[in-house]
């Protein structure tokens, strides 16, 4: 097992992050920006080293800074949590360079994924369902119409080097692929320095359902079920569940065996999330991410399984903890992501939290490295908390949720709260009746 683990992240990641490593009796490093000198993480942590000034490219993505870390503190591992370097295949070179553990893939599976037409290929290969569209980049325009005649209209055209929702184009007709190509690769040119595009079918209300996997690295794969996560705002996430109200046990279990079998097939080493559309009965992957993710806590509340440690344990080359038929889905989990913005425009709301109280009970859990009298530095994302209710059945969980989002106090800046309070008495989301568009169609309606 490591000695001393370097956290290289901030929030409430890096905390979630700190306190496995403690309950494994690892001693903990957090490296940290001049802007995070008071957080909580670094705080609680056994040694903390500033890397640099607030901007993230100085400080948590400057790779030397990082690994000048690790080699002043002795750390023998690195944890990146998710964003900033996670899926940095080259981190994970340097780092495997100077022996030192990057908890996480290897760099070369980070790599294939990271492409996304790659991704798709590899994803073919090992049995997963795609969405159907072209075999790999498209450049000229009577190809595009010609696989869009093949595929049938509505098509999206998509970037190869694209993340976060960005570099996308629609196309309904053939007028609307040959602008749509344009776009989309200028678009992907400008902001990936890659205008690799492809192009795929338009699915028009799916889901998006994503499947928790665990890989040792020597040929084991799991699953731990899946996540709906189509609440959506901006392609951005904003409410969570486990399992999906969508999907049966015949359902859940015929997907996650693919991608079990698909990560022991890759000989994939750690966490990984494999994301699917689904519409109709039917799965389309979409891309997977070779890391932890925010909305790990739900799977966790109806496993009972520990992520960030069985993360360690893998990398630490121990193995998995569990086998498939050890795994158990218990009760239903809902995350609400909780952000200092502006819950009608969205816009961040940074400033001093005056009051932070979190509600408390059965089934609560909240990650969060804030507190009262806490200043919310500017220069990041506007997560300031995530809220995890955990009940016997979806029905208790949503009630345990409203109460808990009645308790829950936080002054001083804007935070999406209300929304949470609104979605949790909307019929729809009663019924676990909704697509990717529903939250965007009802925030218009709701204007
Ligand atoms: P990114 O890495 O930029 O997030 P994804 O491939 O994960 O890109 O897609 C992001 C979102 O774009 C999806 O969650 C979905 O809302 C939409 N999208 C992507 N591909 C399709 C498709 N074929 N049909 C419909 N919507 C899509």
């Amino acid at each position: 097992m490591f000695q001393k683990i370097l956290i290289a992240n901030r929030g409430e990641i890096a905390l979630r992050i700190l306190r496995a490593a403690k309950e494994l009796g690892i001693k903990t490093v957090v490296v940290h920006s001049t802007a995070d000198a008071n957080a909580m993480h670094v705080r609680l942590a056994d040694e903390s080293v500033c890397i640099g000034p607030p901007p993230s490219r100085d400080s948590y993505l400057n790779i030397h800074q990082i690994v000048a870390a690790c080699e002043i503190t002795g750390a023998d591992a690195v944890h990146p949590g998710y964003g900033f370097l996670a899926e940095n295949a080259k981190f994970a070179d340097i780092l495997a360079a100077h022996n030192i553990t990057f908890i996480g893939p290897s760099g070369d599976h980070i790599r294939i994924m990271g492409d996304k037409i790659e991704a798709k290929r590899t994803a073919k290969r090992l049995g997963i369902p795609v969405v159907p569209g072209s075999d790999g980049a498209v450049t000229d325009e009577k190809e595009a119409k010609r696989i869009a005649a093949e595929i049938g209209y509505p098509v999206i055209i998509k970037a190869s080097a694209g993340g976060g929702g960005r570099g996308m184009k629609v196309a309904r007709n053939e007028e609307d692929v040959v602008t749509a190509l344009q776009t989309a690769r200028s678009e992907a040119g400008a902001a990936f320095g890659d205008d690799a595009v492809y192009i795929e079918k338009y699915l028009e209300k799916p889901r998006h359902i994503e499947v928790q996997i665990f890989g040792d690295g020597a040929g084991a794969g799991i699953h731990l079920g899946e996540r709906d996560c189509s609440l959506q705002r901006r392609h951005q996430k904003v409410w969570e569940e486990a399992n999906s109200p969508a999907l049966n046990e015949e359902e859940r279990n015929r997907i996650g065996a693919i991608c079990a079998n698909a990560v022991a097939d890759l000989g994939y080493s750690g966490a990984g999330t494999i994301e699917f559309l689904y519409e109709d009965g039917e799965f389309y992957f979409i891309e997977m991410n070779t890391r932890l993710q925010v909305e790990h806590t739900i799977t966790e509340a109806i496993t009972g399984i520990d992520l960030v440690h069985e993360q360690i344990r893998v990398a630490s080359g121990g193995g998995l903890s569990i086998k498939q038929e050890d795994v158990r889905f218990q009760g239903h989990a809902i995350e609400c992501r909780i952000n200092a913005e502006d819950p009608r425009t969205f816009v961040p709301s940074p400033g001093t939290i005056t009051h932070f109280h979190t509600p408390g009970g059965l089934g609560i859990r909240v990650d969060s490295g804030v507190y009262s009298g806490y200043k919310i530095p500017p220069y990041y994302d506007s997560l300031i908390g995530k809220l995890i209710v955990h009940g016997r059945n979806r029905v208790e969980c949503m009630m345990r949720l409203r109460r808990a989002l009645d308790e829950f106090v936080v002054d001083g800046v804007k935070t999406t709260l209300p929304l949470f309070r609104d979605l949790v008495g909307n019929i729809d989301i009663a019924n676990g009746d909704y697509d990717i568009h529903w939250l965007e169609k009802h925030l218009a309606e709701t204007e």
